[in-house]
């Protein structure tokens, strides 16, 4: 299983949550490690537009083998099916807009029908999942070795609480220049075909960085509050990052989707395998859609 980090079956069994009643093997039930995650990452922390829990699955389901993946698509779900997982646990939502149909010959519905008929559980942690503490920017700022997080925009509302909040701004454990930080960010993350690239003078000093997984760019103007000196996330656009550049904002890296976000994986199987005496796998399928990287100054030209 190249693809997955080994199964460490937990050790302890006795903080089982089963409300639902005794399962047939593990004692651990769909129901069970949907309540689990519920309370750990309440769907109402969850960004209005967002769609989070389970989107499919019976209840009083078995669970033995969870799989967590970034992205339910179809090299995940064939790996699913491969190790035997009776549940997904998914950070993007499968069905984030609604549908009319999830009839078998849409990309969507096939999906659905594949993890309903081989018995798979799947659920979703997205937004509340960012805003939790420890959440999903807590697991990138980890990779990088910051300390002193604090959050890059405060949770407001029903998810307001100590911690709790999107991105993380914290200290590297010695500065580096942009382009250190660049390799270093490299170095540190799940390697993509993107990589990863910056904005900004490459001879800056970087101390305090921001952080935040996936899509970033409408935290700049936070990332700027901040007092941070570089800015790391993904999906960054050219006229948002010339502008808020020329505005003096801190440097930008910018990484590759999935590889912002894979690191959480870790933290909530670490979390799962401690609650419950099931298998936790972490995917490192690569879901990220860009898979071609070339630079001209990478290439050997011939005369
Ligand atoms: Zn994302």
């Amino acid at each position: 299983m190249t693809d997955c980090t080994e199964p460490r079956p937990s050790s302890d069994a006795a903080d089982v949550t089963d409300p639902a009643g005794v399962a047939e093997t593990t004692g651990v039930t769909v129901r069970a490690v949907v309540d689990a995650l519920d309370a750990r990452y309440p769907r109402n922390w969850a960004e209005s537009w967002d769609r989070v829990g389970l989107v499919l699955g019976e209840f009083e389901h078995p669970v033995t083998r969870v799989l967590c993946v970034v992205d339910c698509v179809p090299e995940t779900v064939d790996q699913a099916l491969d190790l035997g997982a009776d549940l997904i646990v998914a950070h993007h939502p499968l069905l984030l807009k609604p549908v009319s149909s999830i009839a078998p010959d849409t990309f969507k519905g096939a999906l659905v029908h594949r993890l309903i008929r081989a018995g798979v559980a799947l659920y979703t942690a997205h937004t509340n999942a960012d805003v939790a503490n420890p959440g999903v920017s807590d697991a990138l700022a980890a990779r990088l070795g910051l300390t002193g997080l604090r959050p890059l925009a405060p949770a407001e509302g029903a998810a307001a609480g100590e911690g709790r909040g999107l991105g993380r701004v914290g200290e590297l454990s010695e500065p580096l220049t942009l382009a250190r930080l660049a390799e270093f960010a490299a170095g540190r993350l799940p390697v993509t075909a993107a990589g990863v690239r910056a904005a900004g003078d490459p001879e800056r000093l970087i101390r305090v960085l921001a952080v935040c997984g996936g899509a970033g760019d409408s935290f700049l103007a936070d990332a700027a509050r901040s007092g941070a000196d570089a800015y790391l996330c993904a999906d960054l656009r050219h006229h948002p990052v010339s502008e808020h550049l020329a505005s003096g904002g801190p440097a930008l890296v910018d990484v590759a989707h999935w590889a912002t976000e894979r690191p959480w994986l870790d933290e909530v199987a670490a979390w799962l395998r401690e609650v419950f005496a099931v298998e936790v796998l972490v995917s490192d399928v690569d879901t990220d859609p860009w898979t071609v990287h070339a630079n001209r100054n990478d290439l050997e030209i011939s005369p």
